[in-house]
C-alpha cells in the first residue's frame, strides 16, 4: 500500500556513513570514480548523475474482498542517448524513487558496456508479492501497465523482469499495452513466454554469462579452470545456472547458498542434484551432506567468489573475512563502494556486475530483434551470439584496465562512460 513517506534523495544523502550505502550513492560513487581516470566532458558527466524522468503513479487495485488500495510505483529513465531506455520492474516492499534511479543508472552502464544500443531505466512497485493472490497480482500489473502506457513502448522504453516479477507479469504487460494499442506489441517488453515472443535461453543468460566471465578472469589470471575452486552466495536464476555451468566446465563448485545457509563440498557439490530457487524454493540446505551457515560463505578460502543473491552483501563489515582472490559479481550491486575499495587494495580482483551479469539485457536486445523481426532463434544461436558479445565486452573493459591500470569495475566504468559521453557530445545538448 502507499506509505505516507517517501524517501527522498536528501533523506538517503543525510543517512550516516555506516549504513551501507544506498544503490543510487554507490551508482554515483562509481561514474564519478570513472570520470576522474579518463578525459571525459565534465558537462556530460554533470548530466550523467540524474534521472532524464522519474514517472510516480498510484495505483488502485481491487482486492478479492472488494476492498480497493491504493499502491505506489515508479518508472526511473536514467538516460537514452544511445537508444530506448530498457531495464526491469521490480515488486517489492523496498522499491523506492531513488533506488529505481541507482538502478536505472547501472542499466546505462550496462548496456553502454555491451555496446547494446539501448539506455537506462529501472521501475516498480511497492508491494510485497507475496501478500497478493494470483488474480490481485494480475489486476495490479494490468493496471500499472496502463499507469505508465504513455512511456514505454518499443521504441521508447522496455521493461523487464526483476526481483518479484516473471514472465508472466511482462506477458500482462504486453497484453494490456497492445489491447490498448490495438496491435499485438510483443517488443514492449523482454523476459516475456516464449510462446508469444519471448527468446529461447532469456531466463538462463544472466548466469551464463557469469560463467562465461568467470571462465575468462580464472584464464586471464592463470588458474586452469580444472582447479579452480568456487562459492557461490544464492541459488536462483543467475546462481543456480552459473554454478552449473562451471561445474559442467570442470570447476569445484565447493558451496552453494540459499537465506538459510549453504549445502558445503570440499571435494564439489554435483549441483544438478541440488534444486534451484525455481525448481524449489529454498531447499539448497536440506539436499547437502554437510551445511554451513550463509555468511561463512564468504570465508571460504575459494579461488573465485560468485555473490549472486541481493545487494549489499559484501560491506565494510564482512570484507575482511573474504579468502577468495576473485569475484566476480552476479547480483546488482552485492558490493558496496567502500568494500570494493579495500578489495582493490587488497589485490583481490572484482569483476562487476554490468559487465558479468550483462548477460540477461543482452538477450533481452536479442528478444527485441525477434520481436521486431517477427523471427525466432533457435537457442544454439542465442547461446553463440551471447558468447560472441561477452567475449567482446570483456576484451574492451580488459584493454581499459590494462592501458589505465585500473580495477575491473573501472575499466567497465571507462568502457562505458566513453561510450556514452562519445553519443553525448555527438548528439549535442539541445535547446
Ligand atoms: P532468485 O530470486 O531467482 O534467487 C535469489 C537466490 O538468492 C535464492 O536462492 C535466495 O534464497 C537467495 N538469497 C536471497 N537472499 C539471500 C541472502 N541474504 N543470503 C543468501 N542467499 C540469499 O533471483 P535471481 O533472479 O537469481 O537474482 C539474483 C540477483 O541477480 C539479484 O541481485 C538480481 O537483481 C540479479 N540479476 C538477475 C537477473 C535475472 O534476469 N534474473 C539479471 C541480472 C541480475
Amino acid at each position: 500500500m502507499v506509505s505516507e513517506t517517501t524517501a527522498t534523495a536528501e533523506d538517503t544523502e543525510s543517512q550516516p556513513t555506516e549504513l551501507p550505502e544506498t544503490a543510487l550513492e554507490t551508482a554515483r560513487h562509481q561514474l564519478n570514480q570513472a570520470a576522474s581516470i579518463i578525459d571525459v566532458d565534465p558537462n556530460v558527466v554533470e548530466r550523467l548523475n540524474y534521472p532524464a524522468a522519474v514517472h510516480e503513479v498510484t495505483i488502485p487495485l481491487e482486492r478479492d474482498d472488494g476492498t480497493v488500495e491504493m499502491y505506489q510505483g515508479f518508472r526511473a529513465q536514467h538516460d537514452s542517448v544511445r537508444g530506448p531506455y530498457k531495464g526491469g520492474l521490480r515488486y517489492h516492499p523496498e522499491v523506492s524513487r531513488e533506488e529505481c534511479i541507482g538502478l536505472s543508472m547501472w542499466m546505462t552502464w550496462k548496456c553502454a558496456v555491451m555496446d547494446i544500443p539501448f539506455g537506462g531505466a529501472k521501475g516498480g512497485i511497492v508491494v510485497d508479492p507475496k501478500d497478493l493472490s494470483d488474480a490481485e497480482t494480475e489486476r495490479l500489473t494490468r493496471r500499472f501497465a496502463n499507469e505508465i502506457r504513455n512511456i514505454i513502448g518499443p521504441m521508447t522504453d522496455i521493461p523487464a523482469p526483476d526481483m518479484g516479477t516473471g514472465a508472466q507479469t511482462m506477458a500482462w504487460i504486453m497484453d494490456a499495452y497492445s489491447v490498448q494499442e490495438a496491435e499485438t506489441t510483443p517488443g514492449v517488453v523482454t523476459g516475456k513466454p516464449p510462446v508469444i515472443g519471448g527468446s529461447k535461453g532469456r531466463e538462463e543468460a544472466p548466469g551464463r554469462s557469469v560463467a562465461i566471465i568467470s571462465r575468462e578472469v580464472l584464464e586471464y589470471y592463470d588458474y586452469p579452470l580444472e582447479d579452480a575452486t568456487v562459492a557461490v552466495q544464492g541459488f536462483g536464476s543467475v546462481g543456480a545456472n552459473a554454478a552449473r555451468l562451471l561445474d559442467d566446465w570442470g570447476a569445484t563448485v565447493v558451496a552453494v547458498s540459499d537465506v538459510n545457509g549453504a549445502a558445503y563440498d570440499p571435494g564439489g557439490l554435483d549441483t544438478r542434484a541440488i534444486p534451484s530457487h525455481d525448481e524449489e524454493p529454498e531447499a539448497v540446505t536440506t539436499y547437502a551432506d554437510e551445511t554451513i551457515g550463509n555468511e561463512a560463505v564468504f570465508e571460504l578460502d575459494v579461488d573465485l567468489l560468485v555473490p549472486a543473491a541481493v545487494g549489499n552483501v559484501i560491506t565494510e563489515d564482512n570484507v575482511a573475512d573474504i579468502q577468495a582472490d576473485l569475484v566476480v559479481e552476479g547480483a546488482n550491486g552485492p558490493t558496496t563502494f567502500t568494500a570494493d575499495s579495500i578489495l582493490d587494495e587488497r589485490g583481490v580482483h572484482v569483476i562487476p556486475d554490468i559487465l558479468a551479469n550483462a548477460g540477461g539485457v543482452t538477450v533481452s536486445y536479442f528478444e527485441w530483434l525477434q520481436d521486431i523481426n517477427r523471427r525466432a532463434w533457435s537457442r544454439e544461436r542465442v547461446n553463440e551470439e551471447l558468447e560472441t558479445e561477452m567475449l567482446a565486452a570483456w576484451d574492451a573493459v580488459r584493454q581499459e584496465v590494462e592501458t589505465h591500470d585500473v580495477s575491473w569495475r573501472d575499466g567497465a566504468y571507462i568502457v562505458a562512460l566513453s561510450r556514452i559521453a562519445e553519443a553525448h557530445e555527438s548528439r549535442g545538448l539541445w535547446p
